[in-house]
This record gives structure tokens, C-alpha cells and sequence, in this order.
């Protein structure tokens, strides 16, 4: 086998290598059935099955109790920006945003179609780099909901804390980091994510809804765009994505062996922890982008003197072995996507190649 390289993709992202060895060796004859999962009936008992044990796994790793829909969608996690204003967002009412990043603002401009709507917060006209306050006092009258991002992955902000919002029906969007934290999520009315960064790869996308919250939903848009309809079809409606769906089941199995959340939050400060503590201690080599308060343990980014030295550095790391460093194309610079399936030894040569790169070029 080649060399497997230090990723640090910001999505699709880094897989479990034992995730993918095993889906590998189920890969031609599923579980001895004789056909692969791929030619399978979505109406199989063993498609069934695999779809209820992998809602139930999410539920209880997430420490969500039952009163819980647990949808599996198609679309990522930019459909969901579409379907919650269309699913909750009534004449009369308004949608209240956080600004935070451009997925979030993404996020608005797609309720903004649908209805009334309220940015609460913004941190937009600080280039995004930190988290605004928000607070119940910041919502607009009769709100239908207020939505946040919890982690921003183009940016590499998070919030430290869920907000208090008071009563207004709180939505984030946790695709970044959905499993890196414990986060009391019982504060949310609805949280979702596309798989492709902390859950399995690209095609599934997750959108966990209170039930009492669920009933509010609009029953004037198409059956296919309800939430409602995948909740009472358990997302067996149409046909779901289900290799995507098996590999989140295999990624979640994975998360129980590493000691569930509670572990992996640690590993993670840990992980990003290396990292920030370079460019902390480089002398101005290295900055960091974001306030020091907000920064995100997914998503670690850092800007250099100039254009040309980031260029030289993106390519002596891939020429030593890293992927997927570059900034986002929007706000360019370099970012180190960290998710909970990038492994320490990543990190940990990482802040060594930071090092020996500034040292040499400083
Ligand atoms: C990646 C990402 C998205 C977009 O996801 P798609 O599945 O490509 O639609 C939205 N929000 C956040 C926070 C993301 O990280």
C-alpha cells in the first residue's frame, strides 16, 4: 500500500483508515449476503436495520434523549440552509441569523427568499474574526427561530458556549463539528450537518429535530421538502444514500472504540493545541487569524508575511507529505482542518514541519 498522506482536507475529509479498511472487506459480499450493500434494496430488512442502529448510535453518542426525529438526507448541508425556512418559517414571523462566516450568511440569503428575516449578530464588518454576543434582547419580535454555526470551517471560529437565546427555537448548523465536543444539545430545537467532515463522506446529511418542534412545521410545501416526511417515514420516504449512510454507521462504531465524545474533545484540544502553540510561539511568523477566545479546534487558521511565502509553504508541505492546507479560496492564508479523524501523529508533524519551515525561512 502507498504511503497515506497527513490530511488535513477541510471536506470532504480525512476517514478512520480502519473505517476504510473495513468497508474495504464488506466492500463486494455485504456481510455474507452475496451482493454488495451498494445493489441492495433500500426495502431490505439489512438496509432496515442498518438505518435504525446508525439513528439510534447518533442519538446516544450525541447524549440526545428520546423525543428526537433523526432524519438522513440527501443534499448537504446547503439544502438544510433551504428547507428550515421552508419547513419553519411561517408568514408574520421572522428568522433570526448569526452572522458568523460565510456559511452562515449562506444560511440567511436562502431564508431571506422564503420570508422575513433578522440578522441578530454579525461579525462580518471584522472580517469574521470573532463571535459576536448574541443574546434573547438581539431577536427580532414573534422570531420563528433564531439559527447559529456553531463552528466556522472557512474561517476557523466557533463559538465556546451555546448562546442563551431564551425561548426562541434555537437551530445550528454543526457540520464542522458535530462529535468533536460535548455540547448540551438539548438546548436546540434542530441541529444538522453534512457528513463529510466529522461523519462518513459526502451524500448523507443529518438533521436531528425536536418532535414537539417538528409539529409546527409547514404543511403547504412539496412532501418531499418536509422534514415531517422523512420523520414518519424514517427516512426510508425515497431512496436514502446508503453506503453513506453505512459508512457514518462504521465512523460512529469507531467514535464508541476512541471513548465516545468526552475523548475525542480532549484529543482534540490537544490536536489543535500543537498548533496554535506554534504559531503562538513563532514570533509573528505565523498568525493566527482569529481571536485567541473564538478559535475553533476543527478548523486552525494563520496567514504569513505575504502571498508568496504561503505559496512556498503550501508547497514544501505537500512535498513532505501534507494535503489540503490552503485557505479557502475566499479568504486565502492556510488552515489545518483538524476533524476528529485526523490523528495526533498528523499534528504533531505538522507543528514540527511549522517549525523547521520557520526556522529555515524566518
Ligand atoms: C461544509 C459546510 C457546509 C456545506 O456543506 P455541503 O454539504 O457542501 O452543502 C455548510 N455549513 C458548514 C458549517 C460547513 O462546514
Amino acid at each position: 500500500m502507498t504511503k497515506r498522506l497527513y490530511n488535513f482536507n477541510p471536506g470532504p475529509a480525512a476517514l478512520p483508515l480502519e473505517v476504510l479498511e473495513e468497508a474495504q472487506e464488506q466492500f463486494v459480499d455485504y456481510q455474507g449476503t452475496g451482493i454488495s450493500l451498494l445493489e441492495m434494496s433500500h426495502r431490505s430488512h439489512t438496509v432496515e436495520e442498518l438505518n435504525q442502529e446508525t439513528q439510534l448510535l447518533l442519538l446516544k453518542l450525541l447524549g440526545l434523549p428520546s423525543g428526537y426525529e433523526v432524519l438522513f438526507m440527501g443534499g448537504g448541508a446547503s439544502t438544510q440552509f433551504a428547507l428550515l425556512p421552508l419547513n419553519f418559517l411561517n408568514t408574520n414571523q421572522t428568522a433570526n441569523y448569526a452572522l458568523t462566516g460565510s456559511f452562515s450568511e449562506k444560511a440567511y440569503k436562502e431564508a431571506a427568499y422564503l420570508g422575513l428575516t433578522h440578522v441578530a449578530a454579525s461579525s462580518k464588518d471584522q472580517q469574521w474574526r470573532s463571535i459576536p454576543e448574541l443574546s434573547a434582547a438581539q431577536l427580532a419580535p414573534d422570531s420563528a427561530y433564531i439559527h447559529i454555526t456553531m463552528n466556522n470551517t472557512i474561517e476557523g471560529s466557533r463559538y465556546n458556549e451555546i448562546p442563551e437565546v431564551g425561548s426562541t427555537p434555537l437551530v445550528a448548523d454543526l457540520t464542522s463539528e458535530i462529535l468533536s465536543r460535548k455540547l448540551d444539545l438539548e438546548r436546540f430545537s434542530m441541529i444538522y450537518a453534512g457528513a463529510q467532515k466529522n461523519l462518513g463522506p459526502a451524500g448523507v446529511t443529518v438533521a436531528i429535530i425536536r418532535e414537539d418542534w417538528l409539529e409546527k412545521a409547514s404543511k403547504k410545501i412539496p412532501e418531499i421538502m418536509r422534514y415531517e416526511t422523512f420523520a414518519k417515514n424514517k427516512s426510508l420516504f425515497n431512496t436514502p444514500p446508503v453506503h453513506a449512510i453505512y459508512m457514518m454507521n462504521l465512523v460512529l462504531k469507531w467514535v464508541v472504540n476512541k471513548g465516545g465524545v468526552e475523548q475525542l474533545e480532549q484529543l482534540n484540544r490537544i490536536k489543535s493545541g500543537l498548533i496554535y502553540d506554534v504559531i503562538d510561539h513563532s514570533g509573528g511568523f505565523y498568525n493566527g487569524i482569529i481571536e485567541v477566545n473564538d478559535r475553533s479546534h476543527m478548523n486552525i487558521t494563520w496567514r504569513m508575511a505575504n502571498e508568496g511565502i504561503e505559496r512556498r509553504f503550501i508547497e514544501e508541505s505537500e512535498a513532505n507529505g501534507f494535503e489540503g492546507l490552503a485557505g479557502h479560496r475566499s479568504v486565502g492564508g492556510l488552515r489545518a482542518s483538524a476533524y476528529n479523524a485526523v490523528p495526533f501523529e498528523a499534528c504533531q508533524a505538522l507543528a514540527d514541519f511549522m517549525v523547521d519551515f520557520a526556522r529555515r525561512n524566518g
